[in-house]
């Protein structure tokens, strides 16, 4: 869930607002204003309408600070945070990677349902200082209500919520197995997200609407769960490969003077879509088909590759023992299909998309294989 409106920018993160997000806060100022007529017969409508409105939007501002806490401790164990969003069901904060330690995992999960507390702890000592029929003491109660709602929900233990991060860094603090760790936590998902869908379900057939949000609520737990298994599935079958043991040693190499008409026929001929620019057996640069498409097609005679290629102190690299995980997240941020695995001033072979999807099958078949045996 990223995108939407960027409305600024706190500790270096862009803040997002989703399309969704003006669904709900029209939809809680709706509810919110009836809440405060009922409870209010004094109240004018636009008096309830206006107090529901500051309300909405103090409980967005909560849901902000709940993300703002994972992301600062996010931060102060270096895992960059890309961005915040507000959504349909509250916050998400997007990190680029994952922490490095159990207690970093535990410590970024605790700290939004941490600040929820305390801003119901916040919103409660206010109440005590305001007079009980005050528009204020309406507010805060009900904002004391729904920050402890959120802090106990996300605390819940499965996996990706709060509470299933929490037992995934208790288990991987146990284990020292972080994928085997996110797979049983997000096995925990999928079970609290069943329990949600069948509890919705059973409210709407009590003849209460209100389970369908919790249905809702259950299915988009269900998928995220699903994700984050998928993910340490792939994770696992990567773990401890190096990016010498998945390269491909076949890279097509061409020496930098050869024509771009020359090179484009030869690599067709080979099936290939890129090759390594070579001058003197020294690695020069990286070319591909989308740079030939580049040139106008009477200019492929006389203009070497050298003239087009990538030079290779601008392409994207990793060294043979970097870890496959790394390449893979490399190539995902950086958006290339290859990576050249380089050695000094060699280029041993090259990782590719193909060769990680190789690499994967081989290790799931080998693990079947072994659970099998
Ligand atoms: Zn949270």
């Amino acid at each position: 869930m990223v995108g939407g409106f960027r409305i600024g920018r706190i500790f270096g993160i862009p803040i997002f607002l989703h399309a969704t997000w003006f669904v709900v806060f029209l939809l809680v100022t709706w509810a919110l204003s009836a809440h405060f007529a009922a409870i209010h017969p004094g109240w004018s409508g636009a008096a309830s309408l206006l107090v529901a409105a500051g309300t909405a939007l103090l409980f967005f501002v909560s849901i902000l600070l709940h993300e703002l806490g994972h992301s600062v401790l996010a931060l102060r164990h270096r895992v960059p945070v890309r961005s915040i969003t507000l959504f349909i069901f509250g916050g998400v904060a997007v990190m680029e990677r994952d922490p490095e330690s159990p207690r970093a995992e535990f410590e970024i999960a605790i700290a939004g349902p941490l600040v929820s507390a305390l801003l119901a702890l916040g919103f409660a000592l206010s109440a005590r200082g305001s007079a009980p029929e005050s528009a204020w003491t309406s507010l805060a109660d009900w904002l004391v209500r729904i920050n402890l709602g959120v802090a106990v929900f996300n605390l819940l233990p499965g996996f990706p919520l709060d509470g299933g991060r929490v037992l995934r860094a208790f288990l991987w603090a146990r284990s020292g197995d972080a994928a085997r760790a996110t797979r049983t936590a997000g096995v925990a998902g999928q079970w609290l997200a069943y329990g949600f869908i069948a509890f919705g379900a059973l409210r709407v057939l009590g003849g209460d609407l209100g389970g369908l949000w919790i249905a809702f609520i259950g299915w988009f737990l269900l998928s995220a769960s699903g994700a984050s298994i998928e993910q340490a599935t792939l994770d696992a079958s990567l773990a401890g490969l190096r990016a010498r043991d998945v390269m491909n040693a076949d890279v097509a190499r061409i020496p930098r003077g050869v024509s771009v008409g020359q090179f484009a026929r030869e690599l067709v001929m080979r099936g290939r879509r890129w090759a390594l620019v070579e001058e003197g057996g020294a690695p020069f640069g990286l070319v591909s088909l989308t740079d030939v498409k580049r040139i106008a097609a009477e200019d492929w005679e006389t203009t070497p590759v050298g003239a087009i290629a990538t030079p290779i102190a601008a392409v994207v690299t990793a060294a043979p023992d970097a870890p496959v995980r790394e390449v893979l997240h490399t190539m995902a941020t950086r958006g290339v299909n290859q990576v050249p695995i380089r050695d000094g001033d060699k280029i041993l072979g090259a990782v590719t998309r193909e060769t990680l999807v190789q690499a994967i099958e081989l290790r799931r078949s080998l693990a079947t294989g072994a659970e099998r045996g």
